[in-house]
């Protein structure tokens, strides 16, 4: 469908996927405190351009409860009323609308807002969203700010304090971080809808170089958010782990560009240590200049754009680009990132993230067969982790299938080239099976050495630094899955290609033994199946 578009000349400088779907919106709306405390005041506004005449601004208010059950719940406070008007009866070209809650919302409020644009031609456009107000009854779950629908259909941007910060210098600092720093780019700009923030109320920390503390709500963080950022104010080099980013709260390209890694898989366009492979679909990177000049039309390129990969030392590797680095804007993925302000996403990063929207819109946001039906046991998976293991951390991405009930989830400590089980677990949800980037083979092994089951996720041993490459994490902990079966015996964790590692580096294929674990957790019963049994009761 989004081909459709590109030939039509749709896709270059400027976003036009909404307009051509969803509906154009050309009214921003904002509220101001992001997330107001209880009974405090919150500002609505609206901000609309064309030949515009009149917005309108609007709340509903639901009240954020768990029912008998224990499943967390809404049902609605406030019905919709309609709180401010403003008109221009002759049409301008600007036009802003405001009104303040004065006594603010109640404690566990859920305010779905919405401003609606009133054109001159008698058309209307809207902006809605869902924000937390007053004390939010789940402190550790993420907590919403800008939710624009369900999250397996949008792509989802959580936000975490650091030590380096206040609270209160974090919370106002993500108005901007939102407003100016995404939406004045018009891949999130022009495509509000498919996004949701949260922020964590809890505080992680980011160190240099790649050291990230995560915040003990990590688990409940990493079930719903896509891109996860670390937020500081001193100026230090950021570094990427898995869906894990830092960035400064002011610097709008670090976030656009970790961004376009994280909720786009998108390749780096620099030479010459990052991580880099031709994705299967619609890459931005090609692995070889047939390919690249092959696919040049598909992103309207002439096919002498294409560009082998080579730093200003002229090293090269055998990557090809094609997005240009100059004239500005260049390409917010190579070089222009850190000399060129204006740089962004050019044509085929423009590609994916238009490959990513429409897998969006049918409910298969982050790809990889990520499908409504499977994001769903990932939430029981994780909620059955969150109740079991506190401290699990970023592996509980991976993608489920049906075939098996029972699981062995496993803690594997990795430091240097030796691995050890840190925990065994039972988990009552269905097997992972595949994850968005492949690094890592994880593969649960018999005692004959046949493969009973295996996977990829991103390997935690390897975090990006910005404009550095790649580097080597020397004491990481990761969660995997293996089907709790008598004959599992062992997990080989096997990096999935020598050839991408960065710097000549080899990772080593790693064996860990599971039979301690296993039988610590069954102690006390009489074999290993009837302890499998009494689980599966
Ligand atoms: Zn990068």
């Amino acid at each position: 469908m989004f081909l459709t578009l590109i030939r039509r000349g749709c896709a270059l400088a400027v976003a036009c996927f909404a307009g051509a779907t969803t509906g154009w919106s050309s009214v921003v709306a904002s509220n101001d405190p992001l997330h107001p405390g209880t009974n405090e005041p919150v500002r609505l506004s609206a901000r609309a351009t064309g030949d515009i005449k009149k917005i309108s601004l609007h709340y509903e208010r639901y009240t954020l409860s768990k029912d008998a059950s224990g499943r967390q719940t809404q049902h609605l406070a406030e019905r919709e009323i309609t709180v401010q008007t403003c008109e221009a009866a002759n049409g301008v070209s600007l036009l802003e609308c405001e009104y303040e809650v004065t006594g603010g919302f109640p404690a566990s409020s859920l305010v779905k807002y919405k401003a609606v644009a009133h054109f001159k031609d008698g058309s209307q456009s809207l902006d809605t969203y869902s924000f937390a107000a007053g004390a939010f009854p789940w402190p550790d779950r993420p907590i919403p700010i800008r939710v624009t629908g369900d999250i397996r259909s949008r792509l989802d941007i959580i936000f975490i304090p650091t030590k380096d910060l206040t609270l209160g210098q974090f919370k106002n600092g993500l108005s901007s971080v939102i407003y100016q720093l995404y939406f004045a780019n018009p891949w999130y700009g022009n495509n509000r809808v498919m996004f949701n923030f949260w922020y964590s109320g809890e505080f992680g920390d980011y160190q240099q170089l790649c050291k990230f503390l995560d915040p003990g709500n990590i688990a409940s963080l990493s079930a719903i958010g896509d891109a996860i950022a670390f937020l500081h104010k001193k100026n230090m080099r950021d570094c990427r782990s898995g869906k894990r980013f830092s960035s400064e709260i002011d610097y709008g390209r670090t976030l656009l560009h970790e961004s376009g890694h994280a909720l786009f898989g998108l390749m780096d366009e620099y030479c010459c240590d990052s991580r880099y492979e031709q994705q299967p679909e619609f890459p931005n990177l090609w692995s070889s200049l047939a390919a690249c000049e092959a696919d040049a039309p598909n992103v309207l390129y002439p096919k002498r754009l294409c560009t082998q990969l080579a730093n200003k030392e002229g090293r090269t590797i055998d990557f090809w680009r094609i997005d240009p680095v100059t004239p500005a804007p260049g390409s917010i993925m190579g070089p222009a990132q850190h000399d060129d302000p204006s740089s962004t996403h050019l044509n085929a990063n423009a590609r994916r993230i238009l490959w990513t929207f429409d897998k969006c819109l049918s409910g298969d946001c982050m790809g990889n067969g990520f499908s409504i039906r499977s994001s769903q046991r990932l939430d029981q998976l994780v909620e059955q982790l969150g109740a079991r293991i506190k401290d699990a951390t970023k592996s509980v991405g991976p993608i489920l299938v049906a075939d098996a009930d029972l699981i062995m989830a496993i803690q594997v400590r990795i430091v240097g080239d030796t691995a050890k089980v840190e925990r065994t677990e039972i988990v009552r949800a269905p097997l992972p099976k595949s994850a968005g980037k492949a690094e890592l083979l994880v593969k649960a092994m018999s005692a004959t050495d046949s493969t009973l089951h295996q996977y990829v996720i991103d390997d935690p041993r390897l975090a990006e630094v910005e404009g550095q490459g790649y580097i080597r994490l020397p004491d990481v902990k990761v969660w995997v899955f293996a089907p709790a079966s008598t004959s599992l015996k062992s997990l080989d964790l096997m990096p999935v290609d020598d050839k991408r590692l960065f710097k000549g580096e080899a990772l080593k294929a790693l064996r860990v033994d599971l039979q301690p674990g296993i039988s610590k957790l069954c102690e006390g019963t009489a074999s290993i199946a009837a302890c499998f049994q009494a689980e599966r009761r």
